[in-house]
């Protein structure tokens, strides 16, 4: 039994290659489980070239790609996926916020289309499979693998996931607004007891009054919403572009100060939960 995670990219909004972020990361969102003998990829940022790369190498030839939402930091690596361009792979990609609004077939296809990029989707060669479900919606994705989902406070949608399995679960909740002093429910309910909460930490508390509708929200509310529901670790992501090493050092720091349970997730940073 392994489920094991993987942090490919962490920022935020855009990628930030730049000598002032490799300490934590310019790659955007995309974290890897390898849960038993599946892999699931959550979200398609630019993190998802260089896995990859490494999928191709290891000679996966499945996977389940469960997509938060379809803003472009979260899908615009997925033209990059190399093993999307192997006729003997598999891929089925899921999302939870386009059952009424054309799919996320559709959605992927518009992203891959003429002017926007030269090669359709259809002709990536990997049989490539779309599921919609509803952000609430909870199902067995098979192998003793239980995925809940909720949906979360973001412009157009988002949805945020639970996957259990062997008596461990994590959790993926980016991108996010919270409302201050009124703790998002769905989410309490989502994370109660997880043995690691992925959190939408754009912000900071100071931050973030200057940032109200932009659909964010700030590492202090991960950690009070992960306090409040049991959970044991937060792992602070999806960094703002802005926030250089310095800062994100400082914030670590004060993080750490703050709860015992809070780190910051890096580029390539692993966690093993079984
Ligand atoms: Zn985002
Ligand atoms: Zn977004």
């Amino acid at each position: 039994m392994s489920f094991k995670v993987k942090f490919w990219g962490v920022r935020g909004s855009i990628a930030t290659p730049s000598p002032r972020h490799i300490g934590f990361g310019g790659n955007t969102s995309c974290v890897e489980l390898k849960v038993g003998s599946r892999v699931i990829i959550l979200d398609a940022g630019t993190g998802i070239r260089n896995l990859g790369h490494w999928l191709l190498r290891r000679n996966v030839m499945r996977g389940d790609i469960f997509l938060s939402h379809t803003h472009w930091d979260h899908i615009n690596g997925f033209p990059f996926f190399s093993p999307a361009f192997k006729p003997d792979r598999h891929f089925t990609i899921h999302a939870g916020h386009l059952s009424d609004r054309g799919g996320i077939g559709q959605a992927l296809q518009s992203q891959m289309a003429q002017p926007f990029f030269p090669v359709p989707l259809e002709k990536m060669g990997a049989q490539i499979d779309s599921v919609d479900f509803r952000a609430g919606d909870s199902f067995n994705l098979g192998d003793q693998i239980r995925v809940r989902t909720t949906a979360l406070n973001h412009p157009d949608g988002a949805t945020g996931y639970r996957f259990e399995y062997g008596g461990k679960s994590l959790c993926y909740v980016t991108d996010t607004e919270h409302i201050p002093g009124k703790p998002d429910q769905n989410i309490l309910g989502l994370i109660e007891g997880a043995d690691l909460v992925i959190y939408d930490s754009t912000y900071t508390d100071a931050e973030f009054e200057d940032h109200v509708g932009w659909g964010h929200s700030t590492w202090q509310e991960g950690v009070r919403l992960c306090r409040t529901a049991g959970a044991k670790t937060l792992a602070i992501f999806h960094h703002d572009p802005d926030h250089e090493d310095p800062f994100m050092e400082e914030l670590e720091a004060e993080a750490r100060q703050l709860w015992s349970g809070a780190m910051v997730a890096r580029e390539n940073m692993r966690v093993n939960l079984l």
